[in-house]
């Protein structure tokens, strides 16, 4: 059973990412990145957006205020030059006139005209000119980006992004196949006295899923050291020896077992040893249905309720997303 997150917006199986530490795996839903870039693009052209219609005001405003202050200007002190020039024309047109004087054949009274001329055509050009009225510049609506070209952009990078976390996935996983036995190791039970090891193995079978267990007493036991019931009401009677790895268990431990079974009216026999068994000590189990379970499976037996399963062991790497405040939803899948 496989665990994924599921985006309840878009209705797909969530992407997934590293976090900074390369360690945990974060779940994401790439529509949902895409949508909140979109939003933080738009936010900020709006932003930029009022900005510029504030600056462009404020520009046509200071055109404003000076084209009234020009408007009020007196215009003369502009055009003063130009009305001392016609006035000096004019002038000498008068005196001309007056005078009778003439300029290699142009006439006194010509010269006076056009100086009244140049005069009068000033005046009427400054009365009628105005100088120019600001226009107020257009600030165009930004363009904002489709969604879809924003998933386009991302859509490699969101790949890459998934296939470090399945090359960190896949780490994990042969990390977790080369966990070994990790509730006791072995030597912990080497370690142990005959006694200890009995309480160690009431304890595991407890484990193991056997409903009741207990150690009998030390003196007058005939072999049965620890007696377990499952839960199907199944009596086992088991015979513990902490042995060392090259003291084979021999038929003596099976021929107690099998005695102590009916004493002790259990249905099974167990001979559970830290060693080996010995080949007629084999032999002699076979024949009389009796369970033998070597250092071997010992080890196995504890590797078995020591490890857990893959996707417990991957969900602690997991950085889930949480449920209240973001639109997940947690999909199962085979
Ligand atoms: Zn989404």
């Amino acid at each position: 059973m496989v665990y994924y997150w599921k985006c309840k917006i878009h209705n797909e199986v969530m992407m997934e990412r590293l976090d900074k530490t390369k360690t945990k795996i974060i779940p994401y839903c790439s529509h949902c990145e895409c949508k909140k870039e979109l939003e933080e693009i738009i936010s900020y052209l709006e932003k930029e957006y009022q900005r510029e219609l504030k600056s462009n005001e404020l520009k046509y405003q200071k055109e404003c205020e000076e084209y009234q202050k020009e408007l009020l200007q007196p215009r003369y002190k502009k055009e003063l030059p130009f009305y001392l020039i016609g006035l000096i024309i004019l002038g000498v047109g008068l005196l001309n006139v007056y005078f009778g004087l003439s300029y290699n054949g142009i006439s006194q009274l010509w010269i006076g005209i056009v100086g009244s001329l140049f005069i009068i055509i000033l005046s009427v050009g400054l009365y009628f000119s105005k100088p120019t009225e600001p226009i107020k510049t257009e600030i165009k609506k930004p363009q904002v980006p489709y969604i879809t070209t924003i998933y386009d952009q991302k859509v490699d990078l969101f790949k890459s992004l998934q296939a470090e976390v399945d090359q960190y996935k896949a780490k994990l996983k042969r990390q977790y196949d080369n966990q070994t036995v990790s509730v006791y190791e072995m030597n912990e039970i080497d370690n142990m006295d005959g006694f200890e090891f009995e309480e160690y193995v009431a304890r595991l079978l407890k484990n193991l899923g056997y409903v009741k267990t207990y150690v009998t007493k030390k003196s007058g036991d005939l072999g049965a050291d620890v007696i377990a019931v499952d839960s199907k009401n199944v009596k086992v009677a088991i015979q513990c020896k902490r042995y060392g790895i090259k003291n084979y268990v021999g038929n003596n431990a099976i021929q107690q077992i099998h005695t102590a079974k009916d004493y002790y009216d259990c249905h099974k026999a167990i001979v559970i040893t830290t060693s080996y068994f010995t080949k007629t000590a084999f032999q002699m189990a076979q024949k009389l249905g009796v369970e033998l379970w070597n250092r071997k499976t010992l080890k196995e037996k504890i590797s078995s309720i020591g490890k857990e399963n893959w996707n417990n062991y991957l969900s602690k790497y997991y950085i889930t997303p949480t449920l209240e405040k973001v639109d997940y939803i947690k999909i199962e899948s085979v």
